[in-house]
């Protein structure tokens, strides 16, 4: 199975294949063509596993898609990471699938400056990877529109529900559009974890590698 018979588009699959990606990797083959089928999806994988491109392939090819009909408008993607470090790591991802894309993303975490985060955003977001934190900050004080949201990702939920933001987490929601697409990705699954999945997902797509 290559790149190209997942059905990504033309820019993308020359991106990673620069960057010496020649097969896809388990959770790759299975989430992939699910996301493209705008299906929502519960995922099981690791770090390192390759999960973050399972997600930010199909994504960036749906806002290019978008993109083609001038039907993408404002932030189409939100992918929420526990830390900040797992935020900067996903924003680089989505950068170094991007390069050549007319694809802007921007991260905002706390501990650092807002400003320079509003400003990254003023200037144009299609992809926005943060902390809950954070994003509760902007979205509470208005500096922030999700209303045109397509996905929602939540990378590396048992951690987010380990470090305590499962009321962030809650509160975030509330305040995202509900026709979106949501992909949820986590190492472990215990019961907090399916009670979570079950107030985000609509019939839900499993996948375990
Ligand atoms: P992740 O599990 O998302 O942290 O990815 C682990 C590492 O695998 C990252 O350094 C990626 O650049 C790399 N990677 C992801 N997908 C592939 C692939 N299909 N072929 C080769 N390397 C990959």
């Amino acid at each position: 199975m290559s790149f190209a018979s997942l059905g990504l588009h033309q820019d993308i699959i020359q991106q990673v294949t620069e960057l010496g990606y020649t097969t896809p990797t388990p959770i790759q083959l299975a989430a992939i063509p699910a996301v493209l089928a705008k299906k929502d999806l519960m995922a099981g994988a690791q770090t390192g596993t390759g999960k973050t491109a399972a997600f930010a392939l199909p994504l960036l090819h749906q806002i290019l898609r978008a993109k083609d009909s001038n039907n993408a408008e404002g932030i189409q993607v939100l992918v929420l990471t526990p830390t900040r470090e797992l935020a900067q790591q996903v924003h680089a991802s989505f950068i170094k699938y991007s390069a050549k894309l007319p694809i802007q993303s921007v991260v905002a975490y706390g501990g650092a400056s807002i400003n320079v985060q509003l400003d990254a955003l003023r200037q144009g977001c299609d992809v926005l990877v943060a902390t809950p934190g954070r994003l509760l900050e902007l979205i509470m004080k208005n500096l922030i529109d999700l209303s045109k949201l397509q996905a929602l990702v939540l990378d590396e939920a048992d951690r987010m529900l380990d470090m305590g933001f499962i009321i962030d987490i809650q509160r975030i929601l509330k305040k995202l559009p509900e026709s979106r697409q949501t992909l949820f990705f986590s190492a472990t699954f215990n019961d907090e974890i399916f009670a979570l999945s079950k107030t985000l997902l609509k019939d839900p797509q499993l996948i375990e590698v």
